[in-house]
């Protein structure tokens, strides 16, 4: 059975201004000059996504980094997944864990996101992972599980949703699992996947997140079950992450 396409995606947070544009431009170019073996995704802050959507980027899709849940209506502040795929997106980020943090985002909340997500038309991209503690005290692959199944709506299917694995300890810290740890978390994600949507579940895509960087991308992008990554900082700079990309030049 051949693997999902694997699927870098870059994750800008709260950075960036309309001179970052450059750095999508920069890597456009660089995609277009040497390749990329996978799919490539920036979601850059909401204020930047109709620049970076206008730029016509062909080699790299624009998504958003969160959604509201409803589609129109009195939430003062918040954005729409509607009005996101106004502008272009195919991708929108639910249940990061700094939302889930921040935001007190519960599973139903991110699950309601993702539906939303979805029928606009966009791909879900739905984040879990477990805090140090948990991971500490063997419960990683409880959390894990848990949050994938409650926070995935029965809508899910191969062309509308994207799971990704961040332990919240690994996020902007440089520290990273083992990748059996990796190996054995996307399993049983797979698992929990596979044993709900049957076909589909072998074949939706599951990303890693947390510290990935071009020197350690070949060896996490590797792992059985992960297909692609979720990345932060090493997004900002078109070079460093056109180094991660560039991993699955040797990935067969
Ligand atoms: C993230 O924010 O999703 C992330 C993985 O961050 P970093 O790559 O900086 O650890």
């Amino acid at each position: 059975m051949t693997a999902p396409k694997a699927l870098v995606a870059g994750n800008w947070k709260m950075n960036g201004l309309k001179a970052s544009a450059s750095e999508l431009s920069k890597l456009n170019t660089l995609i277009q000059e040497k390749g990329a073996k996978c799919d490539v995704l920036i979601c850059p802050p909401y204020t930047l996504i109709n620049t970076f959507v206008s730029l016509n980027a062909k080699n790299v899709s624009i998504g958003a980094q969160d959604c509201h849940m409803n589609m129109s209506g009195a939430h003062t502040g918040d954005i729409s997944a509607e009005m996101i795929c106004d502008l272009g997106c195919e991708y929108i980020i639910v249940g990061h864990s700094e939302r889930r943090a921040d935001h007190g985002e519960s599973n139903e909340i991110v699950k309601a996101k993702a539906v939303a997500a979805q029928s606009v038309g966009a791909t879900a991209i739905i984040c879990v992972g477990e805090t140090i503690e948990q991971r500490e005290a063997g419960q990683a692959l409880q959390v894990v599980t848990t949050q994938v199944k409650a926070s995935i709506p029965d809508s899910a299917k191969v062309e509308n949703t994207i799971i990704a694995y961040e332990p919240v300890w690994a996020i902007g810290t440089g520290h990273t699992p083992t990748t059996g740890d990796v190996e054995e978390v996307h399993q049983a994600v797979r698992d929990v996947l596979q044993s709900r949507f049957g076909d589909a579940g072998r074949n939706i895509r599951i990303l890693y997140g947390g510290s990935v960087k071009a020197s350690n991308a070949l060896e996490l992008m590797s792992v059985k079950n992960v297909n692609g990554a979720l990345v932060g900082g090493a997004s900002l700079k078109a070079d460093d992450f056109y180094g991660i990309i560039s991993a699955y030049d040797k990935i067969g």
